[in-house]
């Protein structure tokens, strides 16, 4: 039942009455701080499909990662957004696609590869109440070790008993060419080993699509270049409704919704990288379409509203119907 004006005031007046006849309860049962965080994972229907939030954890990125970043701007936003200075935290989110007849984990995060803030994806699959076992597929939006290395465990065995493992068949290609590994800076080649040994282990069910494919039944590819050259988004249509889960579009949200044009020192093609983020906040902006990205705050469900140039991130209403 909604919560009326009417309904406030009759309750509102009853809890002063009874406030005012109590005395203070003394705290008998305190709870210890936990000091650690909690699980993240969190449901919402679309259609009739449900996709579950999953939170791998937290890095943070100095702005001096962002190319074309200008530093007073930058610092204005990070005002503006209630963020410290320096460094800003973003979070590492995967999702869950429970079709109902199939369920399709949509990125994996970092199992142990980056540090203690992250490679917590596996507690929470836990919390959403389903076994590695039950996933069936694990798309890959792109083979970056925020989004692939979880698919191997801590000795760097397949962590999903069942799964095939999905890529784009132009980011497996640019991965496993030695010329671009050897081109490659020291920071950036671990990246080539984690994309080859996450699929190496998946070999004998791992699947390459292209283009536009249907990666699986009702879920249809995007191609979203410039971050990585087979970098990938899914859409999700169940229903007569869809939801977009657009991978690296936005690294920071604080930043790159007001200002597209500054791409991150990942991008192997930074200016195609800043080209594919503006066609995509467009579209979604014009098409009101509900979105959802590995980096955009937890659970990172919401809309893109545009103003000029620029635009803002709309997180989405509560998620779910009981
Ligand atoms: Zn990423």
């Amino acid at each position: 039942m909604p919560l009326s004006r009417r309904h406030f005031l009759a309750g509102a007046g009853l809890a002063g009455g009874a406030l005012l006849a109590g005395t203070p309860v003394p705290a008998l049962a305190r709870a210890p701080l936990a000091d650690t965080p909690t699980t993240g994972a969190l449901r919402r229907k679309v259609g009739s499909a449900e996709v579950t939030a999953l939170l791998d954890g937290y890095i943070d990125i100095e702005p001096e990662m962002f190319i074309g970043l200008d530093a007073a701007e930058a610092a204005q936003l990070a005002e503006a957004g209630f963020q410290v200075p320096d460094p800003r935290r973003t979070p590492v989110n995967a999702y869950l696609v429970n079709l109902g007849d199939r369920l399709v984990l949509v990125d994996a995060g970092t199992s142990n590869s980056m540090g203690p803030t992250l490679g917590r994806l596996p507690a929470a699959i836990e919390a959403a109440g389903v076994t590695l076992a039950q996933v069936d597929t694990v798309l890959i939006t792109h083979m970056h070790p925020d989004h692939i290395n979880g698919v191997l465990t801590s000795e760097g065995e397949a962590l999903f008993p069942n799964a095939e493992l999905v890529v784009t068949a132009t980011d497996y290609a640019f991965w496993h060419d030695d010329a671009n590994m050897n081109q490659a800076t020291d920071e950036a080649k671990p990246f080539f080993v984690g994309a080859r040994r996450a699929a190496a282990a998946y070999a004998d069910r791992l699947r390459q699509i292209e283009g536009e494919a249907e990666a699986v039944a009702s879920i249809q590819t995007v191609p979203l270049p410039g971050h990585t050259p087979g970098h990938a988004g899914f859409i999700i249509e169940s229903d007569g409704e869809a939801l977009f889960i657009w991978g690296d579009v936005v690294h920071m949200a604080t930043y790159q919704f007001a200002r597209p044009d500054w791409s991150i020192a990942f991008d192997v093609d930074p200016d195609l990288a800043a080209e594919t983020r503006k066609r995509a906040l467009d579209r979604v902006a014009a098409d009101r379409m509900l979105i959802a990205g590995m980096h955009l705050p937890f659970p990172g469900f919401g809309h893109v509203a545009r103003d000029g140039d620029a635009y803002s991130f709309v997180p989405a209403e509560w998620p779910y119907e009981l």
